[in-house]
């Protein structure tokens, strides 16, 4: 299908997902699906993004609230485990960084241009209880 704008469409055009046929969509990992030209999955939007969340897995413990609350579906994750951001899709919201429930958390904002080593490097200490 050649690649059209959003609005060179005709009205009540129906635009597919993937391309092909796709049996088991929930058991194919994302980059292994056929996604059509018309998705959005295809586009990279990270050229929008200010801020973007970096992942610590040294205190990840895998409890998947990030992945179930992103509503980019950006956060990867393989075998019930975290393994990172999908920069491409990432809009850099911070909802990841609000519900990861670990002290330090695994996940926090940064500017773009940040370095990931760097800031993995540096990152917050456990926060102690106050007496
Ligand atoms: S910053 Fe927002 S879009 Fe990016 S991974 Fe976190 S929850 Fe998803
Ligand atoms: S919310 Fe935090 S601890 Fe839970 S999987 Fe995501 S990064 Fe790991």
């Amino acid at each position: 299908m050649a690649k059209k704008g959003w609005d060179e469409f005709e009205i009540g055009a129906m635009l597919r997902t993937f391309d092909g046929k796709i049996d088991d969509i929930a058991g194919t990992q994302q980059e292994d699906r056929a996604y059509s030209q018309s998705s959005s999955y295809t586009a990279s939007v990270a050229d929008w993004r200010l801020i973007k969340p970096i992942f610590n897995k040294d205190y990840c413990i895998d409890c998947q609230f990030c992945w179930i609350y992103c509503p980019d579906v950006s956060i990867i994750a393989r075998d019930k485990k975290l393994i990172g951001v999908d920069m491409d899709h990432c809009k850099g919201c911070g909802i990841c960084v609000e519900v990861c429930p670990t002290n330090p958390k695994s996940l926090l904002m940064f500017p773009e241009q940040a370095d990931e080593e760097t800031e993995i490097a540096s990152w917050p200490k456990k926060d102690e209880k106050e007496e």
